[in-house]
């Protein structure tokens, strides 16, 4: 079937691709154990992530959306200082353990979103790379202070776009992320879809995509 073609290709990429690494398999199975959910970024799309700050050569993450820190750990691994957001206190507990475990440290900012990034931007602080990964709803939001907090010519990376025009009920709308996006002249943007068996064991692949923009 598509689903088995899909789940193979992972598999094989993933067997072919990544190195061995105990901290992020831990990672993974300390969330797991604590009960998090299970909505992590996949271990190829870490590594993506990975390449994409050695091409920017980014020194600084901001990432949106922490839950367990699997993310964090493979920016963190990249060579990045990582300040990353979490809402839930839960979260951002298991995410300190599983980067303290990894013998790593990052920045986990506990607090919503749109009330952390405007004291970040109070800061003028700037970032070499952010990281969207958080709800849904507030993605446009998020995106606007992720512009002002990147540094020129370095890029915002937002995940879980398509799912946000399938579901999000605003994919014919002229606000809808990706229609706002194009006509913003802050930044070129590119979409790319993706498809996953991942995070649909025995279910439809996950058809899903992101965004990557420079900022200019
Ligand atoms: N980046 C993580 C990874 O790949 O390992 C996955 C992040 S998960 C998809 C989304 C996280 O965003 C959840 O832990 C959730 O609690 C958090 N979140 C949801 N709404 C938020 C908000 N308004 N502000 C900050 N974090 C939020």
């Amino acid at each position: 079937s598509r689903n088995k073609f899909i789940a193979s290709v992972e598999a094989v990429a993933e067997r072919r691709l990544l190195r061995p690494d105990p901290d992020l398999d831990n990672a993974l199975a300390n969330s797991r154990k604590k009960n998090l959910p299970n909505i992590s970024i996949s271990p190829m799309q870490g590594q993506h992530l990975s390449v994409l700050c050695q091409l920017n050569g980014a020194k600084s993450v901001l990432e949106i959306g922490t839950l367990g820190g699997y993310s964090t750990i493979w920016f963190v691994k990249a060579g990045a200082r990582v300040t990353s957001i979490e809402v839930r206190p839960k979260h951002r507990d298991v995410a300190l353990e599983n980067l303290h475990s990894a013998g790593l440290d990052a920045e986990i900012i506990l607090g919503a979103a749109l009330d952390v990034l405007p004291k970040l931007g109070a800061e003028k602080r700037q970032f070499d790379l952010v990281f969207i990964d958080a709800d849904w709803g507030d993605q446009w939001e998020y995106f606007d202070w992720a512009v002002k907090l990147t540094r020129k010519g370095g890029c915002i990376y937002i995940d879980n776009v398509v799912q946000e025009m399938i579901y999000g009920g605003a994919s014919a709308a002229e606000n809808s992320l990706v229609a706002r996006l194009g006509k913003d002249d802050r930044v070129t943007a590119s979409l790319t879809p993706t498809i996953s068996a991942h995070k649909a064991p025995g279910g439809d692949a996950f058809i899903d995509g992101f965004v990557l923009a420079t900022v200019l």
